[in-house]
């Protein structure tokens, strides 16, 4: 028997997996990843990928980092779990809150944990209203969040994201959140200049708290850099300019870094690169690599004084907030970070270097835009290079070009037709060459594929 086929029947007999058609998978059978070294990846059939994802959005050490898998074992030859529940705590919880207020924005020093970034968001929905409410304020209830924004899969994350598709399923939203137009300029901005389109989308926030009623609009929330979205970066223009719309009417500001944070875009957190203030921002993901799962929500300085010296008891919390073996394993994780400069040098040396490569993807003729920041990218793919006219939905151009590029040895993630990058943030120059050449190759037989298929379909 054939191993492979026998562990992809046990996955279709009783694995459902997240976010995926059941019954498409069950009949095409899924890729098993045994094992994975450095930036790549290996499956069951010995292929051996580039994982130009790190993971989802998290390995952003790469894989098989010892010393982690050492913080890991210490942790848990010692203490195991214990909670931070009742007047208790423990040593990688206190040190690693100390740790992450020091890399924050300066007016961001306490940080509650969680288990997940869906975890954080539904804890950032809690405190904002919790907030308001103790400041007198009860009626501040609305979120302010754009369309097509990720924040999670829990009840409250789903409602703060904008994705329609999960909208539409599982029943009501949680109330009192509202979505606006979201900063992407090549998908719905290319009438206007970038800076004219980041203009325009702030003042859509404006006219939303003034729709609202700004004594009725307790905060904005958003992603520095849209990731599941399809790695939407922001025209120069709208982070100033919503930064001022939300001073004007005292709403706080959410960031939502559980992708940007960890040296994504150069900095420590998304917000450092942007020049914010976050009054809340949840984390996650590359906190701890993805090697142990962790994620909370850092606090400013202004809720955090209301809710510790009014707040009486928060009754909030999860099992796993501040898990002393993910704890341990997130500071291992931030001193690895810290002792090899890997922020500063995503910001000065593998950020602008595959900015000037993904960017020379631009000439090929199936792609619209190539947009890159820090270690996050993004290729628009089009029918018409002139026009940027997409293809016809029905084509699934995005999904063919990423099968084609995780058959080639690159794992590329599709979003509707953009492909996406979020590699990890130890990628060295040639490894950066080796990704944009996968990532060309995988362009130029979808390309070949395509003429294929519209040939096909003009003759039909
Ligand atoms: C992934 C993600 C989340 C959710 O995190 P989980 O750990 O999957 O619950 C929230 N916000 C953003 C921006 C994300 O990318």
């Amino acid at each position: 028997m054939n191993w492979t086929k026998d562990m992809q029947a046990l996955d279709r007999a009783h694995h459902l997996h997240p976010f995926t058609d059941f019954k498409a998978l069950g009949e095409e059978g899924s890729r098993i990843v045994t094992h994975a070294d450095g930036i790549y990846i290996f499956d069951s059939e010995g292929h051996r990928i580039l994982d130009g994802m790190a993971g989802l959005w998290c390995v952003n050490l790469g894989y098989g980092r010892q010393a982690l898998v050492d913080a890991a074992t210490r942790q848990l030859q010692q203490l195991p779990y214990y909670n931070n529940f009742f007047k208790t705590t423990h040593v990688p919880a206190v040190t690693l809150a100390d740790t992450l207020c020091r890399l924050a924005p300066a007016s961001v020093n306490h940080v509650f944990f969680t288990g997940s970034g869906s975890e954080a968001n539904d804890t950032v929905l809690r405190m904002v209203r919790r907030y308001w409410a103790l400041e007198g304020q009860p009626d501040k209830q609305w979120i302010i969040a754009r369309e097509n924004a990720y924040h999670g899969s829990t009840v409250a994350g789903m409602s703060l994201g904008g994705m329609a598709p999960m909208h539409a399923q599982g029943g009501p939203l949680v109330p009192g959140i509202t979505h606006i137009a979201q900063p992407y300029w090549f998908g719905e901005g290319r009438d206007q200049s970038p800076e004219d389109f980041g203009r325009a989308c702030a003042a859509a926030l404006e006219e939303r708290i003034l729709e609202l009623g700004e004594e009725n609009v307790a905060a904005f929330i958003a992603e520095p850099v849209q990731g599941a979205g399809g790695a939407i970066i922001p025209p120069d223009s709208y982070w100033p300019a919503v930064k001022e719309i939300l001073a004007r009417y005292d709403i706080l500001l959410v960031v939502d870094e559980v992708i940007c944070g960890f040296g994504r875009l150069g900095e420590w957190f998304g917000s450092q690169h942007y020049g914010l203030e976050p009054d809340l921002m949840p984390i996650a993901k590359g906190m701890s690599s993805g090697y142990l799962p962790i994620g909370g929500v850092m606090v400013g300085d202004r809720v955090a004084d209301t809710l510790i010296d009014t707040g009486g008891e928060f009754f909030h919390g999860f099992t796993y907030s501040g898990h002393p073996a993910c704890a341990a394993v997130a500071l291992k994780n931030l001193e690895i970070m810290q002792a090899a400069g890997v922020v500063q040098r995503v910001r000065d040396d593998v950020g602008p270097y595959l900015a000037q490569r993904w960017s020379a993807l631009a000439d090929h003729p199936l792609v619209g835009e190539a947009r890159s920041l820090g270690l996050i990218g993004a290729l628009e793919l089009v029918a018409d290079k002139a026009t940027g006219a997409r293809f016809d939905k029905s084509l699934g151009v995005g999904n063919l070009c990423r099968d084609i590029s995780f058959a080639n040895g690159l794992v590329m993630r599709s979003v509707g037709d953009s492909m996406i990058i979020s590699p990890p943030l130890t990628m060295t120059r040639d490894q950066i060459d080796e990704l944009v050449s996968l990532a060309r190759q995988a362009l130029d037989e979808t390309a070949r594929h395509l003429n294929v298929a519209i040939h096909k379909e003009q003759t039909a």
